[in-house]
């Protein structure tokens, strides 16, 4: 994608690399990420004045609300909130079960939607894309349409892009890094391991 996004991307997949460290490669990505989904969202143009001379400029249309899946969605949050100041938050906490790959609901707080809101959605690991789909499917029952939402992800597998994008065609999904499959126990390969044990220090 690029050779910042190479870069930090290598660091997270080596296995050596310790938790400082995935921490701020983990976060300069998402930083990335988040000027790239800039590209994606509506803008307008606007008349302003300097205090030289009269020009024109942009301003965003759209009100962005930022979606972190729990856990590891919040740590992109951060870097989100730094391109788009301002956003409202809505949270959504599905975990995996990491025996059967099955996502669970335990957790869901969505703030008022407006009549022109731009959903963002932030996971940084699409491996299955159930916990995606399950985003997507609860904020469309809220009424968001499809082409108002963006996935932002880190890391993806084609298993997973395939499966949300079979059923929800019109949802863009934005990933730093395509990787090739997964295994037996739904890791993304050759992926980056458990990215919210890793982040957070909960592996064992
Ligand atoms: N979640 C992760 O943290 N890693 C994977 O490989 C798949 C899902």
């Amino acid at each position: 994608m690029n050779k910042a996004i190479d870069l930090y991307l290598t660091v997270l997949r080596n296995k050596k690399t310790k938790r400082c460290s995935f921490q701020k490669n983990a976060n300069l990505i998402s930083e990335i990420l988040a000027q790239q989904t800039l590209l994606h969202i509506q803008t307008k143009q606007v008349h302003i004045e300097t205090p030289i001379d009269a020009t024109e400029g942009i301003e965003r249309c759209d009100d962005v609300m930022l979606v972190p899946i729990l856990r590891s969605g919040i740590t992109m949050l951060p870097a989100f909130l730094k391109f788009f100041p301002g956003a409202s938050i809505g949270v959504m906490g599905l975990q995996r079960d990491e025996k059967t790959a099955q996502a669970h609901w335990y957790y869901h707080k969505l703030p008022t939607i407006t009549s022109n809101q731009q959903i963002i959605i932030i996971d940084p690991m699409i491996a299955t894309g159930g916990t995606g789909i399950e985003t997507i499917g609860f904020l469309k029952k809220e009424g968001i349409p499809e082409d108002k939402m963006l996935f932002v992800s880190i890391i993806s597998a084609p298993e997973g892009i395939n499966a949300i994008t079979e059923k929800y065609p019109h949802v863009t999904i934005i990933s730093a890094g395509k990787d090739k499959e997964l295994n037996k126990k739904k890791f993304i390969v050759p992926g980056l391991g458990d990215f919210g044990d890793r982040y957070f220090g909960t592996e064992e």
